[in-house]
């Protein structure tokens, strides 16, 4: 289908684009599009006013921040995937980037851009789920910070209020200690996960500071818990993977299916942390 008509503004920075957003209620932030597009053309949004933020200079980037790698909203997933500082400091982030659809979509979505629009099925959000992420938002009262846990809501709602722009995503820097894994199952190379497993944790002799997120198992990436618990504590953490989710069914999978996938895929994941990929 054809999208209704728009009106289409170019934003030169970030004050620029709150400016133009605050003009119209119904305004929406166009980032590289690989996500609002399609909807726009399903009219499932019909907004009377795109505000274009893909060229704000200064919104991509990949900068040492201390204990932190902080990572501009505007940068697209193949720049996420390949950055050496992330394949340094916090390389799950990046090899997860690397799985998202295709080289096409992996050079035009960005990072803000998936997080803005919290599919319960993207890769990333579980990512920074796990990792305790934080997610910078520029609002009309200023910047502030919401930790990944807080900012997603349910599927397809964030923290964000309308006219307020992702700007900057903080990642912690994995020491030499620092064991990870992520695991996707989809039935085509380049689609979403029927079923995601994000694990990281900290080896010194045990597991300590387990950290599991999972994607597609909720309106929004769920950590489990008791799967984080039975790791720390030597058991199997698949067993219990599945605790506190609610899983969809849909074309891609039952919600009995993705149970069944969540123990295998999290058991695979914390058995691999640490290994070969
Ligand atoms: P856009 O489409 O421009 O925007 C998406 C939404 O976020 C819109 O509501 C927009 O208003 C809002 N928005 C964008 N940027 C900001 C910002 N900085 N601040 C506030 N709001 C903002 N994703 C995966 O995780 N895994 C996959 O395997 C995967 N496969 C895909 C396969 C295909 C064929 C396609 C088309 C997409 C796929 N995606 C997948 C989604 C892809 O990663 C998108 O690019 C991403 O989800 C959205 O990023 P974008 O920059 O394109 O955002």
């Amino acid at each position: 289908m054809i999208p209704a008509p728009f009106d289409y503004e170019v934003a030169e920075s970030v004050d620029h684009a709150r400016e133009l957003l605050a003009s119209r209620e119904d305004a929406k932030v166009l980032a590289g599009g690989h996500s609002l597009l399609p909807l726009l053309r399903l009219r499932v949004f019909r907004p009377s006013l795109l505000v274009d933020v893909g060229r704000i200079e200064g919104l991509s980037y990949v900068r040492d921040a201390g204990s932190q790698l902080a990572i501009g909203a505007l940068t697209r997933h193949h720049d996420v995937a390949t950055a050496p500082l992330l394949q340094e400091h916090n390389p799950l982030v990046s090899y997860a980037a690397g799985l998202i659809g295709d080289p096409q979509v992996r050079h035009r979505g960005t990072i803000g851009g998936s997080l803005a629009h919290a599919d319960p099925a993207s890769d990333l959000p579980a990512v920074l789920l796990a990792l305790d992420a934080e997610i910078e938002i520029a609002g009309a009262d200023g910047i502030r910070t919401h930790t990944a846990a807080d900012f997603f809501r349910g599927a397809f709602e964030t923290a964000l209020a309308p006219g307020e722009l992702v700007t900057e995503i903080r990642v912690p820097k994995l020491s030499a200690e620092h064991i990870w894994s992520y695991l996707k199952f989809h039935r085509r190379a380049q689609d979403w996960a029927t079923v995601g497993v994000a694990a990281v944790a900290r080896r010194n002799g045990g597991v300590s500071e387990p950290a599991i997120a999972l994607v597609s198992m909720g309106a929004t990436p769920l950590r489990a818990s008791d799967a984080e618990a039975a790791w720390e504590a030597g058991d199997d953490p698949g067993a219990v993977a599945d605790h506190g989710t609610d899983p969809p069914s849909d074309t891609n999978g039952s919600a009995e299916f993705r149970r069944h996938l969540a123990q295998v895929l999290v058991r695979r994941a914390t058995e691999q942390a640490g290994g070969d990929r």
